[in-house]
């Protein structure tokens, strides 16, 4: 590794973005090449780092997210914090933003992330009354406004939007889906209505007859600590697990007397601001079924988009349906020697029947890993297989204050509404869906402490036909590990 005073800098491997899949690329890298030149070009010199990991499973794991600084990474990476502006593959040549530094390279993967859509309603006049969440930046920003806000508009279905909802104090809340149920990316209807419980007490909560220490929380999943400085200072790196318990996230609202309103199947059709007087909120919300809403701010939680905030100079990448660099199952896309992993990319091999792709820290880290294995295993002329994991989506969270288990094909996905679902619910306590065809079990939802992650998973990956068993196997009388072990 070189580094020379005009800003040429060289390494065998130079990774771009330093979120879960950067990170855990390099990890993966100089566990494999310990002796090789590793450079991380990053926006942030606070990475994030995968610790503590819990194995719930064969390809199942619980992981706490950590932030770090970049100094903490092993000591044959350099860290160059500045942004990337250009790639020339020719050349094996990038370019940086701010200080012009020129990095040549043998090998590149690019881990930009991605970065939230924001409505398309938004327009010069809009857009400072309509945020985007995604790194700490945009958090900090959302901090200040809510604290001076009686109520807002948020609009989305996915994980942001429903935690959010769920964290929010004294705020009234309008929520838009444009779904026929709430938090529709991870969970069916009935989970949905298992989860109403906590949204009425969130209700509640906010009116005053109940206080947000009383709250039941199952789990505390996962902490990080945050330098108050750099926050404040440093954008660009998405958040972690639970970010929100780093922010003051209570508005000033201790009179509308329901916090939150769930406007279901629609979207928004206008943004107007409204001409600024004392009582008045300063936007107009328009949606598709012509109901009017008037807020402080809107919370655009629509999804995201890879980020390919940079240039390319020679060839360019193919992309996925989806706008994701498309790469085959060692990461490798479409250009020589170059690789990416997580949410910038497009996973474009066959999948394996229970895994697809969904943009979240599990498979960031399983992307950024087989990245990084792939890169090593090419520098080192070795023929390696594509990873476990990507057999079998997994998946673990935390919604409404429970712990939530996803696994393979959960909600049906793909499965055409042809599959039978067995539940067990037990209200407030735990919710458990299995999604079967032709008896085979496709997928599951774990909600709270089931216990049941590994026989689940391995029920998935065994394809075991479970017709004998019939309903026995989600009877809360009969331990479904012993029919098994
Ligand atoms: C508010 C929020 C809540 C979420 N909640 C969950 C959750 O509960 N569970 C879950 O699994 N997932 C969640 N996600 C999704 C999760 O954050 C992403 O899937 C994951 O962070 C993707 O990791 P990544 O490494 O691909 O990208 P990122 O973590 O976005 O990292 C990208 C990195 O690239 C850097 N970068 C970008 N462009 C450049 C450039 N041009 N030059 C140099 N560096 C650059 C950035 O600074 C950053 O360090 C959440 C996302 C958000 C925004």
């Amino acid at each position: 590794m070189s580094a020379s005073a005009s800003g040429v800098f060289e390494a065998k491997f130079v990774i771009v973005g330093g979120g879960i899949a950067g990170v855990s690329c390099i990890e993966t890298l100089s566990f494999y090449c310990q002796t090789e030149s590793i450079l991380l070009l990053t926006e942030s010199p606070i990475i994030k780092a995968a610790t503590n990991l819990v194995a719930l499973g064969k390809s199942l794991t619980r992981f706490d997210i950590e932030q770090k600084h970049a100094s903490t990474l092993p000591a044959n990476v350099q860290v160059v914090t500045d942004r990337l502006l250009e790639v020339d593959s020719h050349q094996k040549i990038i370019r940086t933003a701010q200080q012009n530094h020129l990095i040549k390279y043998e090998f590149l993967c690019i881990c930009t992330g991605a970065r939230p859509k924001i409505v398309d309603q938004i327009n010069a006049t809009n857009q400072k009354y309509i945020l985007g969440i995604r790194d700490t930046e945009s958090v900090c920003d959302f901090e200040k406004r809510i604290q001076n806000s009686r109520k807002i508009v948020i609009v989305g279905n996915g994980g942001i939007a429903s935690e959010l909802v769920y964290e929010l104090k004294n705020v009234a809340i309008e929520w838009v889906v444009k779904d026929k149920y709430v938090s529709q990316t991870f969970v069916d209807p009935g989970a949905a209505t298992f989860f109403q419980t906590r949204i009425k007490n969130k209700s509640a909560e906010s009116s005053g007859s109940s206080s947000q220490a009383n709250r039941p929380r199952l789990i505390k999943r996962m902490r990080y600590t945050e330098d108050a400085e750099e926050t404040v200072k440093k954008s660009g790196a998405a958040l972690g697990p639970d970010w929100h318990t780093l922010f003051n996230l209570t508005g000033k609202n201790e009179d509308l007397p329901k916090a939150v309103h769930i406007h279901y199947q629609t979207g928004i059709k206008n943004i107007d601001i409204n001409p600024i007087c004392d009582d008045q909120f300063p936007v107009r919300v328009t949606l598709q079924n012509d109901e009017v809403l008037e807020c402080d701010f809107v919370v655009s939680a629509t999804g995201v988009v890879p980020n390919l905030n940079f240039k390319m100079r020679a060839e360019q990448f193919r992309f996925g349906p989806d706008g994701g660099i498309f790469v085959n199952e060692l990461m490798e896309t479409s250009i020589s020697n170059v690789y990416a992993a997580g949410d910038v990319c497009f996973a474009g091999w066959e999948w394996a029947p229970h895994w697809f792709q969904m943009r979240l820290w599990t498979q960031a880290r399983q992307m950024g890993a087989m990245a990084g294995k792939s890169m090593a295993a090419k520098y080192n002329d070795q023929h390696i297989y594509p990873d476990f994991c990507f057999e079998l989506f997994g998946h673990v969270t935390q919604l409404f204050g429970y712990q939530v288990v996803l696994l393979g094909k959960y909600n049906g996905q793909g499965l055409d509404n042809k599959y039978e679902a067995l539940l067990r619910v037990t209200q407030d306590k735990e919710y458990i869906k299995y999604v079967l065809v032709d008896g085979k079990l496709q997928g599951a939802i774990l909600i709270g402490e089931t216990g049941l992650e590994e026989t689940t998973e391995n029920l998935i990956l065994n394809q075991l036909d479970l017709t004998p068993y019939g309903d026995d196997i989600l009877d809360p009388d009969i331990d479904i590990e012993d029919y098994f072990d």
